[in-house]
């Protein structure tokens, strides 16, 4: 994710998560097909079909995405939390060299949610 983002120059690389409640098994890479990919990102409808329902056939689920900030912010944006519909969806950021982790919640549930929207979380390499 790194290496995609490092190759992406000053657009916004993006792709999802599968896995299982806690536990990211895979990235897969997608299309950015927003209009202004160096400051936004929209995954590109076909392929979050298509890896719904590979996700389903192989007993995973998609638990979240993925996208770089160029600018190098490894919180998510304002933008981002306009656009986090799904409570408990995990977000990577990656900037700067290296990846954030971040889950949606409502702003009821964390008084201290950054933009109300999305808690911090700790990633391990397993
Ligand atoms: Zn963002």
């Amino acid at each position: 994710m790194v290496a995609a983002a490092a190759d992406s120059n000053a657009r916004e690389c993006c792709g999802l998560l599968l896995g299982t409640t806690g536990h990211i098994a895979t990235a897969v890479p997608a299309a950015n097909v927003a209009a202004t990919p160096e400051r936004a990102f929209e995954i590109d409808p076909a392929t979050l079909l298509r890896v719904h329902r590979d996700a389903r056939g192989a007993g995973q689920k998609v638990i979240g995405h993925y996208h770089s900030h160029p600018n190098g912010k490894p919180e998510p944006s304002p933008r981002d939390a306009a656009r986090a519909i799904e409570n408990g969806q995990i977000w990577l950021i990656i900037a700067d060299g290296g990846i954030s982790g971040w889950q949606a919640v409502s702003a009821d549930s964390d008084s201290n949610a950054l933009h109300g929207r999305f808690r911090p979380l700790t990633l391990a390499v397993q």
